[in-house]
């Protein structure tokens, strides 16, 4: 879907500005398809820093983003 396709490059865009640590401030079940119910949860993340929120991401998302995080500050600490 293109909606989709448009949120995710904005989301990538996001992830690429932004190196610090975001917080899950929303979460929210959304239905997807029209022939099943298939119900997701979405959700919002914030950088209080850039004072920036990436909205409706998929849980995939979330984690690999949070894991990210993870992965950048035990580098930066190996320092
Ligand atoms: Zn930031």
């Amino acid at each position: 879907m293109f909606s989709d396709w448009k949120k995710k490059r904005l989301l990538e865009k996001l992830q690429e500005e932004c190196f610090h640590d975001y917080h899950t401030i929303h979460s929210y079940k959304v239905e997807i398809g029209y022939y099943s119910s298939n119900v997701v949860t979405r959700y919002d993340m914030y950088c209080p820093i850039c004072d920036k929120t990436i909205y409706g991401i998929d849980e995939v998302s979330k984690t690999r983003h949070l894991e990210r995080q993870k992965v950048r500050k035990t580098y930066k600490e190996s320092y």
